[in-house]
């Protein structure tokens, strides 16, 4: 059976990383992205260099018109989706709850988890063959994000629910879903949320005293998707330094 994956938030960060990874190991690769299409176009231009098959496709994952779309483009470029890497997502600037609009925090619920939901479902519909899905949820479902974001926060502990939920109802149709939980990993999304350093700042309280790179997630990902884990489902790989 020919690979083929999507990766959705596949342009930048730990996305970025999984997408490249994953083509190396040969897989034809869908990169999802939502608005910066010049960074999903270099990416992709350096898979192809490399020798890899890759496709971008701008698509917002929250609506469920643009994941049909999407999944018929990579079907239809490709060839039948056979896995997906559930990571698109977002946060906002570092807040206490009492502060968060509720726009905001649905904006937030409907990136992190009804993304989740509806590739999944898509997938699902799709991988009549079997199939391997991996969400990328976050420490932060453990920890709660006090005044920086429990929305988020609370959207990453729904992504791990659906994690577990559909991975239990797919079981016996050969289809694995698992989840990766990083935390403080060296991407822009620090940023968003205003604080770029916030990965130095809070490096001494982390176990092993540093920062974690997009490509030590995706390492995890790209096995949790692979035969290698063939046993492996509904399970949880937290990439924290120890946190
Ligand atoms: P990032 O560098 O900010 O990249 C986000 C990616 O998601 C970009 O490709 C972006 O596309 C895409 N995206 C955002 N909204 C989208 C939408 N509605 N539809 C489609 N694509 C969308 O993020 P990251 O730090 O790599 O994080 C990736 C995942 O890891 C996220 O789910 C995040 O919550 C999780 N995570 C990250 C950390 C960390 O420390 N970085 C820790 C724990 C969990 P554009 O480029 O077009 O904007």
């Amino acid at each position: 059976m020919n690979k083929v994956a999507i990766v959705t938030g596949g342009s930048r960060g730990i996305g970025a990383a999984t997408s490249k990874l994953l083509a190396s190991q040969g897989y034809a690769v869908c990169i999802n992205y939502l608005a910066r299409s010049e960074d999903a176009e270099k990416l992709a231009a350096e898979i192809t260099a490399d020798g890899g098959k890759v496709m971008t496709y701008a698509a917002d994952v929250s609506e469920e018109a643009d994941v049909i779309g999407l999944f018929d483009a990579a079907e239809k470029m490709l060839g039948p989706v056979t896995h997906l890497v559930n990571n698109a997502g977002i946060l906002f600037t570092q807040s206490s709850l009492v502060d968060l609009s509720v726009e905001r925090f649905n904006k937030v619920m409907l990136t992190n988890v009804t993304s989740c939901f509806l590739c999944s479902r898509e997938a699902v519909k799709r991988m009549t063959q079997g199939g391997a899905i991996v969400n990328v949820s976050s420490v932060a479902s453990r920890t709660g994000s006090p005044n920086e974001y429990v929305d988020y926060a609370a959207s990453k502990g729904a992504m791990d629910t659906l994690t577990t939920g559909l991975s239990l109802e797919v079981a016996d149709k050969n289809i694995r879903v698992n989840c990766v939980r990083p935390g403080f990993i060296h991407t822009e999304m620090h940023a968003d949320g205003g604080e770029p350093g916030r990965v130095e700042r809070l490096s001494p309280l982390i176990p092993m005293k540093r920062g974690g790179e997009p490509e030590e997630v995706a390492n995890a990902i790209a096995w949790l998707l692979s035969d290698e884990a063939s046993y492996v489902t509904g399970s949880f790989i937290d990439l924290a330094g120890g946190k």
